[in-house]
């Protein structure tokens, strides 16, 4: 993360940046949208479908809207989301939680993300990440005052192999200043869906040096392959010591609604909804609406939005091995990373020029998810939150790799 300019100064010589905001730079995945625009490129960087959302749950919002539901909802959430949250945690994850006091509905799993940092954090905190991670992550823990510990997550030796951490270097990474380790399952970039005997190791480490565990949840619905999401949220000890983080994005097809939620202990509640509320106040009140009809539709749904990931990863994957890729199989979310490798580009920000320009593809480069850019100099993410006609035109687009 290397700052792109250097501090600009007033009159005075004073600085008018702040430290942190130094620290690190725009989102590369945003930033690769606008290049997708700029260029005209078929945009599979920023993971954000293109299709329609459901029916039924735009229509709830139009009529909260017509129903004047247009004012602050309360500011930790309207209660009708919470009531749906907690029905679905107790249907999905067999979890009870107290609507009242052990939700905090936010602008979207972003916010949740950050505002639950910065209600746990103090200067000295370490945070240990997987790597690669979902980029936000690592601006978090800058804005949050906390100091990031990396563990990497080593790509498959065979296509279908998973992503995995090495148990010496994780316990290597939690000390006695260690608050928390942030985890994604099923994962964004690499597409791993952490197994239980996985988590009951992270759930150990977080037992003995006393750290909680926050957990983005936000593709739990998005599994290939028999893969089982399990919430560490439920493993036995950590109900107390995890924030689990979930949200309307992907699961509905709504990413631009910004309704997303940390559940949490009341303890551990009552400082996120502090910190929430002095940040945002409260999200769209009537998109909560909403999000409580969304919450209760049936599971036919959920097996219905599986079913067509599936058939979108698979239709992207033979067009990236076609196209020259390496490709490691996802196991859950909508991503899909590829090494480089063959292009014998020089790194994979200069790929990923070259192919947002003069091959009409957008994607992420690998460097972006990662703290030491080289560990992801050789790979690029795909999102295939897109509709066959996009994945098909993006796929014809990159046939023209193997002429150039
Ligand atoms: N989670 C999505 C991604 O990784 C979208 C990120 C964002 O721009 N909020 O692409």
């Amino acid at each position: 993360m290397v700052p792109k300019s250097s501090p600009t100064a007033s009159s005075t010589g004073k600085p008018l940046i702040s430290e942190k905001a130094e620290r690190f730079t725009e989102s590369v995945i945003r930033d690769m949208t606008r290049q997708a625009h700029l260029y005209g490129a078929i945009n599979l960087a920023q993971g954000f479908p293109d299709f329609p959302a459901p029916k039924e749950i735009k229509r709830a919002a139009q009529e909260a809207i017509a129903a004047d539901i247009n004012q602050y909802a309360i500011t930790w959430g309207a209660k009708s989301l919470r009531q749906a949250i907690t029905v679905k945690m107790k249907e999905w994850q067999g979890l009870r939680i107290d609507p009242e006091a052990e939700i905090t509905v936010c602008c979207g799993s972003t916010e949740a993300m950050i505002a639950s940092l910065l209600a746990i954090t103090n200067a000295g905190d370490e945070i240990v990440v997987f790597e690669p991670f979902y980029e936000n992550y690592g601006p978090d823990a800058i804005l949050s005052g906390a100091r990031p510990r990396f563990v990497t997550l080593h790509p498959p030796a065979k296509p279908e192999g998973e992503w995995c951490f090495d148990e010496r270097e994780l316990r290597a990474a939690f000390g006695p200043h260690t608050k928390a380790i942030i985890l994604n399952t099923p994962n964004n970039p690499t597409g791993k869906v952490f197994t239980r005997a996985e988590l009951e190791f992270v759930r150990d480490l977080c037992l003995e040096f006393g750290a909680l565990a926050i957990t983005d949840e936000i593709y739990e619905h998005i599994l290939y392959d028999e893969a089982e999401h399990i919430s560490i949220a439920t493993l036995d000890g950590m109900r107390e010591r995890t924030i689990t983080i979930n949200g309307m994005s992907k699961t509905y097809s709504v990413t631009g609604w910004r309704v997303g939620w940390a559940v949490a202990s009341p303890a551990l509640t009552s400082a996120i909804r502090k910190v929430h509320d002095f940040l945002t106040v409260g999200a769209p009140a009537p998109l909560q609406e909403a999000g409580a009809t969304a919450l209760s539709l049936p599971h036919t749904y959920y097996d219905a939005l599986a079913a067509a990931y599936r058939a979108r990863r698979d239709r992207l994957l033979p067009a990236l091995r076609q196209a020259g890729f390496k490709t490691f199989v996802p196991s859950g979310a909508y991503y899909i990373m590829a090494d480089i490798d063959e292009f014998g580009f020089a790194d994979d920000v200069s790929f990923a020029q070259h192919l947002v320009k003069e091959i009409g593809v957008a994607s992420v480069p690998g460097s972006s998810f990662y703290s030491r850019p080289e560990l992801g100099a050789h790979q690029v993410r795909f999102a295939f939150c897109k509709t066959d006609a996009t994945l098909d035109e993006a796929a014809r687009r990159l046939l023209r790799l193997k002429k150039t």
